[in-house]
């Protein structure tokens, strides 16, 4: 089995300091938390970022800002959100890619979204996959369920997105598919061979599909984006903590854990480690 990439996605765009008060919203919060989890052993940063009052903003300084800082320090890979929330613009999402980082998400589909509509239309997607390969960014497909894959692979077919492709499946969100072993399974056996892939499960699912994940030769994400409690009725104090548990449980489980330029060469990511 390949090593095991652990991507850390410290804050997202729905859980707020109500959810958890330990949520990191500075850009220097965020780049130490995100810092703080490489060090655990995290290869990849999924980063969100937030206005001075706590919301979610698609501004490309405070994006440099955080890139910067976590550059500063350390060679993690990161990973920047396309999606912001879900009232964001086309214009604004597409706007991250300027930034030029390794990696971006690539929402493949819409869908209800909580309580909400998180839009991506067929045209959107395809302007999104043009931006990634014009400026060689890796885009992560995150699929919410198993018509996401299809959509995917339907814009790779007109040579917008190339393969090897890099999944990242979403379970458990409302809207999505429930976060169940045979889900999983599904969503594994739905992708081209040759594929990466990572799963989450959100809130209370996190942790068995990060297992499964593990067993089943995929990669995991972690991080108050996706739960904030470590188990129930405790919250998580850091992001770090997440990362260590998986480290803890890859070596109980033998797998062994990659290092951020060990998790460029599996996800086959361009040979350049400075973005922005
Ligand atoms: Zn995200």
């Amino acid at each position: 089995m390949e090593k095991l990439i652990i991507t850390v996605a410290p804050t997202g765009a729905q859980t707020t300091r109500k959810h958890t008060p330990y949520l990191p919203l500075t850009p220097e919060e965020i780049a130490d938390s995100i810092y703080e989890s490489w060090k655990a052993g995290a290869a990849i940063g999924h980063v969100h970022v937030k206005d001075m009052m706590g919301e979610n903003t698609m501004d490309l300084n405070v994006y440099q800002e955080v890139i910067d800082r976590v550059q500063e320090k350390c060679d993690i890979i990161l990973n920047l959100t396309t999606a912001g929330g879900l009232e964001t613009t086309e214009e604004e999402r597409l706007r991250v890619c300027e930034l030029n980082p390794e990696m971006a998400t690539f929402d493949a589909g819409s869908m209800n979204f909580g309580k909400g509509v998180f839009h991506n239309s067929p045209s959107f997607l395809e302007k999104l996959a043009a931006k990634t390969k014009k400026r060689n960014i890796k885009p992560e497909i995150e699929a919410f369920d198993v018509g996401m894959i299809h959509n995917a692979l339907r814009i790779a077919k007109k040579e917008l997105l190339d393969d090897p492709f890099h999944f990242q499946f979403v379970l458990g969100v409302a809207g999505g598919m429930p976060a169940t072993p045979k889900n999983l399974m599904y969503m594994i056996d739905s992708i081209p061979e040759g594929s990466t892939w990572s799963a989450i499960g959100a809130s209370k699912d996190q942790l068995t599909i990060n297992t499964m994940s593990i067993l089943l030769g995929g990669h995991v994400r972690v991080g108050m984006e996706d739960s904030v409690y470590f188990r129930k009725g405790e919250l998580a104090t850091t992001n770090a903590q997440f990362v260590k548990r998986i480290i803890e449980l890859a070596k109980t489980l033998g797998r062994e854990v990659a290092t951020p330029q060990e998790a460029r060469e599996i996800l086959q990511l361009r040979t350049k480690t400075k973005i922005g």
